[in-house]
């Protein structure tokens, strides 16, 4: 296995979300050596988008993907994502990252909810098409299926990219999928899901899951201090085909957000070269 590259190093905003406005992120990354960022959109709104815009581009930061559109249950989901694609395709994000919402309230019909968020993504694909911003599904642990996103495996993720004509043979893929190891490592069908997504791995997100966890959605680990292969997975997602950057996206309420962000990046810099 090769090791990984430092220079595809991205840091997922989230990670330092309680200790840095978008702006000292951007600053962070650019003080340790990161090459790419991907923002959170409250995060964004916060700071102005053509402040970020300059910003992002005076440190010569890539965008590895903007966090989030989706969340197809919302009422105003429509306005919502069509505000998404602009703000990634004025930041020249590689993706928008896709969390697809989960139950609409009162309904127990995940089938249905299923079937909606087809029929949503389709809604919005040509938009995105044609501002050239690819749109990135991204599975989420299936504990998370009622409350965040009714997409919970790759094949299922990559099946609505199939049914949406989406087959990754195109050169410009304009719908494909979010790799995050914390929510799809369990997955027996990992390895031949990630074969079948070839160019269609569009992110790839970074963190380790650790045992036992304390929380399923704001305990994740710091690469290396859990049981995740890392180095096997990426292994598999690069011989896949993608060659972009490895985002690290860690929520970490007892740990991480306490830290001191600069000792967080150090770390992730250290830690990223063991995945
Ligand atoms: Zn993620």
């Amino acid at each position: 296995m090769t090791p990984a590259d430092p220079a595809l190093l991205s840091l997922n905003t989230a990670t330092v979300k309680s200790q840095w406005t978008l702006a000292q992120a951007i600053e962070g990354c650019a003080r340790h050596g990161l090459r790419g960022i991907a923002p959170w959109r409250d995060k964004l709104a916060e700071l102005g988008l053509k402040k970020a815009v300059s910003l992002i581009r005076s440190h010569d930061l890539s965008v590895t993907g903007l966090c989030r559109g989706g969340f197809f249950t919302a009422k105003d989901w429509l306005e919502d994502n069509r505000r998404a694609i602009e703000e990634a395709h004025a930041l020249e994000a590689d993706c928008l990252v896709l969390v697809v919402g989960g139950l609409p309230e009162g309904s127990k019909d995940l089938l249905r909810a299923r079937e909606r968020v087809q029929e949503c993504i389709s809604k919005i694909l040509p938009e995105a098409r044609a501002a050239g911003v690819p749109l990135a599904i991204e599975p989420l642990h299936p504990m998370q299926a009622a409350d965040r996103a009714c997409v919970n495996t790759l094949e299922q993720a990559l099946d609505l990219c199939d049914a949406l004509g989406e087959d990754g043979r195109s050169a410009r893929c304009a719908l494909g999928v979010a790799v995050d190891v914390y929510h799809v490592w369990w997955d027996p069908k990992l390895e031949q899901q990630i074969k079948r997504a070839g160019k269609r791995v569009l992110a790839y997100h970074i963190c380790d899951w650790l045992a036992p966890t304390r929380d399923l959605a704001y305990d994740r680990g710091m690469m290396g201090d859990g049981i995740i292969e890392l180095a096997k997975i990426r292994n598999w997602v690069e011989g896949a085909g993608y060659a972009g950057f490895h985002e690290v996206e860690i929520f970490s309420e007892r740990d991480w957000w306490q830290r001191d962000p600069d000792e967080v990046l150090r770390i992730c810099r250290e830690r990223h070269l063991l995945t």
